[in-house]
């Protein structure tokens, strides 16, 4: 084989048409699994995806900055839980409560939790080889360091069985309902150390462009590469970090399309402002107080604490439906029947953490 400088540039050549794509940082690291009958072990120090970041970017301001998102894990963490029961007795029961069918009600956050758990009850089944009669939901609390308000201690020292605990405690079951449950569900609970780290304050340059000025062959992709105009968390963000990576790298004529801003963005969101406002109000005073209007327990009931004013005016933002319960187990306000309403605009705003 040859060792002059014809190698070399043929090597050059070969790297050069060989991209690298960095995936830089991973609001999934470093995650940690407990058990129905343990707490999630501690969070490791050391990050793996994260060090990678850390490394590229020592004396390349180019690269961004890993630290912004990565040092504040007690901003960025969050616990989510995966519940598996033997028979549907919580979904049906849920289900009764609520008003909708399983899979059709969408979010449910308890305004009074402390930890402000919210649960979601997805279409079963929700794994291809999920047996008939078993059924799945999930939930996640975003304050897991406080105190429960049932269980008094951190959802993060909480085992399973503890996590569902505190959650009837929330629902107004009957006994009967309850010891079920219990007896027949085993729940999961998983410690996400950085799950919103993309969320954290940040400056403009934290997050290194796609492909930074010059690079011929290195770009960076998901969520902590920088896409001008978009908003991140998403698999579509992700997926045009990737497009805009290998088009620019590979100098491909498809070019990803600019991002959607809805079509609200073209009357300066004037449309959706009053449906924003009430999101905002009824969250706000679900979570300050735990007393949020006063409206009759059950489904559409809750629109009667809309102002009717608001309900008139077109609705333009698509937001998934989402209910709110309140202590003692109200169902407070279920936006789904004015969130559904004709839309097309703004991407969703009530975007499934
Ligand atoms: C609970 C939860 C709910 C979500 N809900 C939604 C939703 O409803 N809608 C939505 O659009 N998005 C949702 N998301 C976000 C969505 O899942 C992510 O944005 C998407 O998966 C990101 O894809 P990615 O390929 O960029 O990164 P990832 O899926 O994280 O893949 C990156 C891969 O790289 C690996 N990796 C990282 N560093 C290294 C390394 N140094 N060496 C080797 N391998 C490494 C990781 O292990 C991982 O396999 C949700 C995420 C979570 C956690």
């Amino acid at each position: 084989m040859s060792t002059g400088p014809g190698r070399w540039n043929t090597i050059a050549r070969a790297f050069r048409a060989l991209p690298v794509l960095v995936t830089n940082g991973s609001m999934t690291d470093a995650s940690r699994l407990g058990s129905h009958t343990a707490a999630p072990p501690p969070a490791p120090h050391r990050s793996d995806s994260w060090l990678l970041w850390h490394r590229l970017s020592r004396g390349r301001a180019d690269f961004g900055n890993p630290a912004a998102f990565d040092k504040r894990v007690k901003e960025s963490r969050w616990e989510s839980f995966t519940v598996t029961a033997e028979d549907t007795a919580f979904l049906d029961a849920l289900a009764q409560f609520s008003g909708r069918e399983t899979g059709r009600g969408g979010l449910m956050t308890f305004t009074g939790s402390n930890w402000l758990i919210t649960i979601v009850a997805q279409p079963q089944p929700v794994y291809r080889d999920q047996p008939a009669g078993v059924s799945v939901w999930w939930g996640y609390g975003l304050f897991p360091g406080r105190a429960g308000n049932h269980t008094p201690k951190p959802v993060t020292m909480c085992s399973g069985r503890e996590i569902l605990e505190e959650i009837l405690h929330h629902l107004p079951f009957d006994e009967a309902v309850r010891a079920r449950v219990l007896r027949t569900s085993t729940v999961v609970p998983c410690l996400m150390p950085y799950i919103t780290s993309q969320f954290l304050a940040r400056r403009r340059h934290d997050r290194p462009k796609a492909v930074p000025d010059g690079s011929v062959n290195l770009a960076f992709i998901g969520r902590f590469a920088e896409v001008p105009d978009d908003v991140v968390f998403t698999v579509e963000y992700s997926v045009r970090t990737a497009w805009t990576a290998v088009a620019q790298l590979l100098d491909l004529p498809e070019q990803p399309p600019a991002v959607y801003k809805g079509a609200c963005a073209d009357d300066g969101h004037e449309r959706c402002r009053p449906f924003l406002s009430f999101l905002a109000s009824a969250s706000l005073r679900g979570r300050g107080s735990g007393q949020g209007p006063q409206v009759p327990h059950g489904g559409r009931g809750a629109l009667a604490a809309v102002d009717p004013a608001l309900l008139r005016r077109p609705v333009v933002c698509t937001v998934r439906s989402h209910a709110f319960v309140a202590p003692g187990g109200r169902a407070e306000a279920d936006l789904a029947g004015s969130a559904s309403r004709p839309s097309g605009g703004c991407p969703s705003a009530g975007a499934m953490p």
